[in-house]
């Protein structure tokens, strides 16, 4: 089993490139934003929560964040691994991952960044807001409060992951498939 923290600001290509991934490595691919704006869409108690959150570009609170990732990983209990997308995002969502995962006798095996500046991610965001709809993605002002909350509260988690050893970085700059092949040739060394 091989379990992936996928890492980076938001634009960075987490979701574009856990789509690759998971196909490859036969992984299932966790991503707390979807789960959440499926929430939004099937308008639930927690959408109603989130989307107050995610309107402002701030992150949902930690403990909601948690349960949800932790019932998702328990109804693939067939999986062979899991690709983490935008999960965890500060240190006590790191920490319960970290005890859910060793109850269930698993690991994060790496955490991935994809590095890019603010300004090409910023760029990247306002295209994408252009077609997906999403309305985080196309004010300016909320996209810079989503890079405060990464700065103030995920980055941490650099510190949290090179501790343990776990952490690697890939240039999140360039085609699609060159981030695929830098991304795949990692997680092949590992
Ligand atoms: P994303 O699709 O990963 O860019 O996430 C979109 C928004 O969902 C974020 O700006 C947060 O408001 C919320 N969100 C997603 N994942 C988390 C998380 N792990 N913790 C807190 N909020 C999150």
């Amino acid at each position: 089993m091989i379990n992936l923290v996928l890492f980076g600001k938001p634009g960075a290509g987490k979701g574009t490139q856990a789509s690759f991934l998971k196909s490859e490595f036969n992984l299932v691919h966790i991503s707390t934003g979807d789960l959440f704006r499926n929430h939004i869409s099937n308008q639930t108690d927690l959408g109603k929560l989130a989307k107050s959150y995610m309107d402002q570009g701030d992150l949902v609170p930690d403990q909601v964040t948690i349960d949800m990732l932790e019932n998702e990983v328990d109804q693939n209990k067939q999986a062979k691994g899991f690709i983490f997308d935008g999960f965890p995002r500060t240190e006590a969502q790191a920490e319960a991952l970290d005890v859910f995962l060793t109850k269930k006798g698993m690991k994060i095996n790496a955490t991935i960044a994809l590095e890019a500046d603010d300004d090409i991610l910023v760029q990247r965001l306002l295209e994408r807001g252009k077609s997906s709809g999403r309305t985080d993605d196309q004010d300016e002002g909320k996209i810079r409060n989503r890079f405060d909350e990464y700065n103030s509260k995920t980055a941490p988690l650099r510190t949290y992951y090179n501790n343990q050893q776990k952490f690697h970085s890939i240039n999140g700059i360039g085609t699609i498939e060159e981030i695929t092949a830098r991304l795949t040739e990692l997680i092949n060394s590992l």
